[in-house]
């Protein structure tokens, strides 16, 4: 299948990350998120093994933990030696709750609250990944009234369409992200930063996009962060010691995706890197990259039971899920594909076309189209669909009052839950 982690047994029983799928929801109910501990592990290493052979040990993955934030994937990053990105102080609170060694962690967003900034200051954050003047200005006053010198990057937006997603491309001029290096207002940042008393400019940060499948737009963007870290040196004697190139490969949603090789393109990076910093004449900066959802997306799927299946002759079949854009809202926000599967068995001779949908009160409610489905599917058979780990919990919702799922956990020994479920009474909890 689309990922070595997901298997069938002869009788076409669904396995991933070594447990029965089936087994696991009588277990823990449907709907459910499962996740591939093991999965998880191995996509840390591959960027921090080839990060390291490439551009030396200083190198560290940054994992964005927004792809999933939850106690359990902190302490996974802390004993694979990641680093984190967070962006809120909810993100901030669930990683320091776990003890995760903040100096390793790198606080993102276009618009942090003097709040997030007093918080991450508090707990000993890392860097602050810088967005703009007014929230330089906010993190040296903070950091001043503390009496500490806090370490910065900050965000540049190199200018680069990475020919992807218009709703996940970040890197051109015209972004709410970062400073343009085109219009020298990420010069003015860098002169300004350099005032601040009590921060620390260690170097710079772009992100040009995600779920890209070659190298392409990091040797551009590299090749374009690499002239203007020169240009700095030049103009203001600064010497850049961190250079971050933001996040992450893609990953396969569907057969159609490309397969990637990760380390051999972080190599083609390093490699990339090196001759033009020789040619510059700079020092290689220390290297980060941000890898999200190739870091926990085909560690993650989601089971679901059928309930209602409607034909309506001429027009269209609808298979619905006790579940949906609550907990997957990616189709109805970007059209995103995945992968639906039966889990008893393989898809049969006699198939129906359907779009699978979910419960909500909303027609936009639409977790796939155009899927295959055996002809004879009906209320109480199981699903699941597939590459589900990044964005998905993260990005869910309550509406309509739906429940989250639970989050189990498998690995070696078997299975744990990482995320119990919510109840009816969980969601009303805050009302008063
Ligand atoms: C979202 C994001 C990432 C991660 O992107 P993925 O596609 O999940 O790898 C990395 N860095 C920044 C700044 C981001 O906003």
């Amino acid at each position: 299948m689309i990922c070595a982690n997901i298997t069938r047994t002869a009788d076409g029983a669904l396995r991933f990350g070594g447990a029965d799928v089936a087994v696991l929801t009588e277990k823990y109910g449907s709907p459910l998120y499962i996740m591939d501990e093991a999965r998880i592990r191995e996509n840390c290493r591959t960027y921090k093994n080839a990060m390291a052979e490439a551009f030396g040990p200083a190198a560290l993955p940054l994992y964005a933990s927004k792809a999933a934030s939850f106690k359990q994937i902190y302490r996974i990053m802390m004993e694979e030696g990641m680093g984190v990105d967070i962006v809120s102080s909810g993100e901030l609170y669930t990683a320091a709750a776990v003890g995760f060694p903040m100096h390793k962690a790198y606080f993102h967003s276009n618009n942090k609250t003097d709040a997030d900034i007093a918080y991450g200051i508090d707990c000993g954050m890392g860097h602050f990944v810088v967005d703009n003047v007014e929230e330089l200005d906010a993190i040296d006053r903070i950091a001043g009234a503390r009496n500490k010198i806090q370490p910065v990057l900050l965000r540049m937006t190199p200018g680069i369409d990475p020919h992807t997603y218009a709703a996940v491309s970040t890197g051109q001029v015209d972004s709410k992200f970062g400073s343009a290096i085109e219009t020298g207002q990420a010069e003015e940042i860098t002169r300004h930063a350099l005032t601040c008393q009590h921060l620390r400019l260690d170097g710079f940060h772009c992100h040009v996009g995600s779920q890209v499948f070659d190298s392409d737009v990091y040797l551009r963007a590299a090749d374009i962060m690499l002239h203007f870290v020169a240009e700095m040196r030049d103009k203001l004697g600064f010497v850049t010691t961190e250079l971050d190139l933001g996040g992450g490969y893609g990953v396969r949603y569907t057969e159609n995706d490309p397969i990637i090789n990760i380390g051999a393109n972080i190599h083609q990076v390093a490699a990339a890197v090196k001759s033009l910093c020789a040619a510059l004449k700079l020092d290689v900066p220390v290297i980060r990259m941000e890898p999200g959802r190739s870091i926990v997306a085909d560690a993650g799927l989601t089971v679901y039971t059928v309930g209602t299946v409607k034909r309506i002759p001429g027009y269209k079949n609808y298979v619905s899920v006790d579940g949906g854009m609550t907990d997957n809202p990616r189709f109805a926000l970007y059209g995103s594909k995945y992968t639906v599967v039966p889990v008893s068995r393989t898809l049969p001779e006699t198939v129906m076309r359907c779009s699978v949908v979910g419960r909500c009160c909303e027609s936009g409610d639409i977790i796939q189209e155009n899927v295959l489905m055996p002809a004879d599917i009906r209320r109480g058979e199981k699903i699941a669909v597939l590459t589900t780990g990044a964005y998905n919990y993260a990005m869910s919702s309550n509406y309509n009052r739906v429940p989250r799922l639970p989050i189990v956990m498998v690995n070696k020994n078997g299975d744990y839950l990482a995320v119990r479920r919510e109840t009816p009474a969980d969601v009303a909890q805050y009302d008063v």
